[in-house]
Formats: C-alpha cells, structure tokens, sequence
C-alpha cells in the first residue's frame, strides 16, 4: 500500500467503514477505519475513528497506550480523572491503565487518529466497584455513559 488516496472528506480509497466494536451499547454513533495495518518495522496500526453528533466511545482502560490526534469537529475527553476540550490538530497521549472515554460536543461529526501498537490487550471497562469510584467527582459523574 504505497499510497492510500483520500477521497476527499474523511473517505479513503479500499479503506471500508468499519463497526467501532463487535457488539454492546456501551458506545454510540461510532465508526472506525483502518488506514495503516503495521508492518514488522513498525508494528503500529493508524486508525480513524469518528463520532456522530451525540455520540461516545467506550469507557475503557488497558495496558497499550494510545496516541490520538484530532480531525474534525469538537468533542470532550475524560482522561483519568480530568475533562479536555479538544479540537482539530490537538494531540492526546492516552498513558497505561487511564480511563478514558470521547464524546461529540458539536452537531457535527468529531473525527480522530488514533495510533496504536499491533500487539495489545484488550480494554477493560469499569467493573461495578470502578464505576462507583468515578462516580464520586461530580464532573465525571455527568460526563461518563456507561
Ligand atoms: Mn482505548
């Protein structure tokens, strides 16, 4: 894949719309495309993942860490225990074992990068002792879907 060509928008050439996840309610209005799949050099995948209007991800931590850069839009982070605004170009360094959960703030789709290491675990979402504790913040509390 020497080049993938944009369409234009945030459309890809061979790059399918995927499901952000399998199955489970626990995310919204979410789709994820693979545009880099790694290589032994570089075990790294570049994902774009977008938000609808309305739309979250899942609140989750793992071991891998994320990089994540803005596209489009304007959305919220929760990111331990800190709410970001973030916006285009805005670069987010997600550490080891940090909640973390985007939402769409605009009527609009909020888009992101996201790189990540091919070989990873798989996220884990709050148990309900976990959910409980972070529930504690008023903050988080209105912030969080679960
Ligand atoms: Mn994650």
């Amino acid at each position: 894949m020497p080049v993938i060509k944009c369409k234009g928008g945030f459309d890809w050439e061979g790059v399918p719309v995927l499901a952000y996840k399998e199955d489970g309610t626990h995310f919204k209005s979410i789709t994820r495309r693979i545009l880099y799949k790694g290589a032994d050099e570089l075990p790294s995948e570049v994902r774009y993942f977008e938000i609808a209007p309305g739309g979250h991800s899942t609140l989750e931590r793992h071991e891998h860490l994320h990089v994540v850069i803005i596209q489009r839009g304007q959305g919220e982070v929760l990111l331990g225990n800190q709410i970001h605004e973030v916006n285009p170009f805005d670069v987010i360094e997600i550490p080891s074992n940090t909640w973390h959960q985007f939402r769409a703030t605009r009527n609009e789709p909020f888009g992101f990068l996201c790189i990540v290491n091919i070989n990873r675990d798989r996220p884990h979402r709050p148990d309900a002792s976990e959910a409980e504790n972070l529930k504690k913040d008023p903050a988080i509390s209105t912030f969080i879907r679960l």
